[in-house]
């Protein structure tokens, strides 16, 4: 399914949830929209965050996950393999991977509530001067997801709201910001 039906999908189930506002919690839509059962649980492969059983109508978190960031959005990529291929049980490929990636994304942070939170930065006389990267932490935690996730979110191209150095991973305002400072940086040999 390609990026566009994949957000498609997801602002429709947000808006017959009625969402508007941050954060968005993947667990409450799995229990009641999706009728998705969550357990709690030690998974065997360390490595994995959780997995969905499709004949259980369950997902399994890693209880070592304790990170709000991670497991809102963790939860969130179960739902989008349930969404888009619960008919395709025991197939597992990189692209439905990022399939579901993208369905979290979109779910978590719709950009029109992204670029919403976002503006309000430039309605502040104070927060308008914040550094970048303060201000992509602050809705990391506004939309409960990871600061990664958000800086992605905010770079992608159809969402360009901030630049990211992905060499260095340092946020800017933007790319003509990142070039001056980084032209007036100075070079110790
Ligand atoms: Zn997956």
């Amino acid at each position: 399914m390609n990026r566009k039906n994949i957000e498609q999908l997801a602002n429709r189930i947000l808006q017959a949830e009625k969402f508007s506002k941050p954060p968005i919690i993947a667990e409450q839509l799995a229990e009641f929209y999706f009728d998705l059962e969550i357990e709690w649980t030690s998974l065997q492969n360390d490595n994995v965050a959780a997995a969905l059983s499709v004949s259980e109508k369950r997902i399994y978190v890693n209880e070592l996950v304790t990170n709000v960031g991670l497991k809102n959005f963790t939860i969130a990529h179960e739902i989008g393999h349930w969404v888009l291929h619960k008919d395709l049980i025991g197939q597992h490929s990189p692209q439905m991977e990022r399939e579901a990636d993208k369905f979290a994304t979109y779910l978590l942070m719709p950009e029109k509530i992204v670029r919403e939170e976002f503006s309000k930065f430039n309605e502040h006389r104070f927060l308008k001067y914040f550094p970048t990267d303060m201000k992509v932490s602050s809705l990391a935690d506004t939309f409960c997801v990871s600061y990664t996730a958000m800086k992605i979110r905010l770079s992608q191209w159809e969402l360009k709201l901030i630049y990211v150095d992905f060499n260095s991973g340092k946020c800017y305002r933007s790319k003509k910001e990142f070039l001056e400072k980084e032209a007036g940086q100075i070079k110790l040999f």
